[in-house]
């Protein structure tokens, strides 16, 4: 890390908890100290000491044309003319919402709000209201945002109640939540068993990003969506993540399925701070003022974020834009598989569209009790050697990478040439320190 980012960091632990306004970008998981981003152009960010990257974090998914893309930067600077937020309804956000009610199968009618985590809480009290029921299942390994009813992972009592994660989330709000393995029906029935006839909904990433990327095993969504329709509960699709970053339809356009409620965020506020909740109707009719269900904002639909998002969608609507970044992603898939077999370093990479994640030391990865197997410690290696080399990967195992549409096919060889000299680096440190 360079001088002005450690003095930075320095300054901002004085006022700002660990230094940083969200947990992981401190780079607890792989050490060291954080590099301070200043400037971000196409694939490219740099830091304050000046330093340039390729950028495989793309703030973790909204960027899918890359940083400062200028028909984004038009859109803003346009909306910003008019002003910056008026709570009063105002007709861009007719054509965001058109677009993704276009866009999203199950999608009828949808609401902004300012940020995924507001989308999934949002979208769990209208499930309760509409269902009339309190329960909700989750699975290990995804995460929804902080919202203190989703913020419970497995522990050792994975396939039954959960317990909070998080000091400060009530153990009877946990209660309420259980949590099942992401492809293992089993342990959704025996979940389902125990919620007896008072769950509310099923809330799941399709592909899951957050315990590193996994992707759903044939039928298991299909699956899901089966029992979860005969249960009488709600199937609720957050494809924060996911939402037109696995193409034009999300997962659920991938995947041919119509989830009753879907969470989106990231790539439709273009990098701007954004959120919605849609889906059925009759359950989106459930809500205020239409409906007694109480959701509310005073910047959601904020002018500026609807201009990014727009701006952003335009060009995912041009022909061969998801075709380009499968493209691109598989060549980076397959060039980083063959470097680390060619090195002799152990890793599983899971891919699915432009999400991807490295995993270490284990063979496949298919729930969160797999991904808890892999070797941090060697992420925490790659990453640094990339970042040494100029690549900027997510700074934890348990995170995907992202492909935008401004990384072009030079770059990615550029970034499997780098990953083929950290992992040959990796394979002689471990050779030197005689440790596995
Ligand atoms: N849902 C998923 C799948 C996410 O990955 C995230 C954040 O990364 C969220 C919800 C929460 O979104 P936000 O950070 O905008 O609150």
């Amino acid at each position: 890390m360079g001088e002005i980012s450690r003095k930075l960091f320095s300054e901002a632990r004085r006022v700002i908890p660990g230094g940083v306004n969200s947990p992981v970008r401190a780079w607890k998981a792989v050490g060291g100290e954080p590099v301070f981003l200043q400037r971000g152009r196409g694939c490219h960010v740099t830091d304050a000491d000046g330093r340039t990257y390729t950028d495989y974090v793309c703030s973790w998914g909204p960027l899918i044309l890359g940083h400062a893309h200028p028909s984004v930067l038009r859109a803003v600077q346009d909306a910003l003319r008019d002003g910056t937020s008026f709570g009063a309804p105002t007709a861009r956000e007719i054509e965001l919402a058109q677009k993704i009610v276009g866009a999203v199968p199950s999608v009828r009618s949808v609401r902004l709000v300012n940020s995924g985590t507001e989308a999934t809480m949002s979208a769990l009290r209208l499930a309760r209201a509409f269902t009339g029921r309190t329960k909700v299942l989750k699975f290990a390994g995804c995460y929804h945002g902080h919202v203190d009813s989703l913020l419970v992972a497995a522990g050792s009592g994975a396939m039954t109640f959960g317990v909070p994660e998080s000091p400060g989330v009530p153990e009877v709000l946990a209660r309420e939540t259980l949590v099942a393995r992401f492809n293992d029906l089993e342990s959704v029935d025996r979940c389902f068993e125990e919620a007896g006839s008072d769950l509310a909904a099923v809330i799941v990433e399709p592909v899951p990003a957050n315990m590193g990327v996994v992707p759903p095993e044939p039928g298991f969504l299909e699956k899901l969506q089966e029992r979860t329709r005969a249960r009488g509960a709600l199937l609720i699709f957050d494809e924060v993540v996911t939402g037109f970053r696995l193409g034009w339809g999300g997962a659920q356009g991938r995947f041919g399925l119509e989830p009753d409620l879907t969470c989106l965020g990231k790539i439709i506020g273009g990098g701007l701070p954004v959120g919605a909740f849609g889906g059925r109707r009759d359950v989106m009719a459930q809500l205020a003022p239409v409906g007694p269900v109480y959701q509310a904002g005073t910047l959601s639909g904020n002018p500026l974020s609807v201009a990014a998002g727009i701006a952003t969608l335009r060009a995912l609507e041009q022909p061969r834009v998801y075709d380009q970044l499968e493209e691109l992603s598989a060549r980076l898939e397959q060039g980083l598989r063959g470097a680390a077999r060619e090195e002799g370093v152990p890793v599983c990479i899971n891919r699915f569209g432009s999400m991807f994640t490295v995993f270490f030391g284990v063979d496949r990865v298919r729930n969160a009790d797999d991904a808890a197997k892999a070797d941090t410690r060697a992420y925490a290696r790659f990453f640094r050697g990339m970042l040494e080399r100029g690549f900027y990967f997510p700074p934890s195992q348990f995170e995907a990478a992202f492909v935008s549409l401004a990384h072009s096919a030079d770059e990615i060889e550029l970034t499997i040439r780098a990953a083929r000299d950290t992992f040959a680096e990796m394979r002689r440190e471990v050779t030197r320190d005689g440790t596995a």
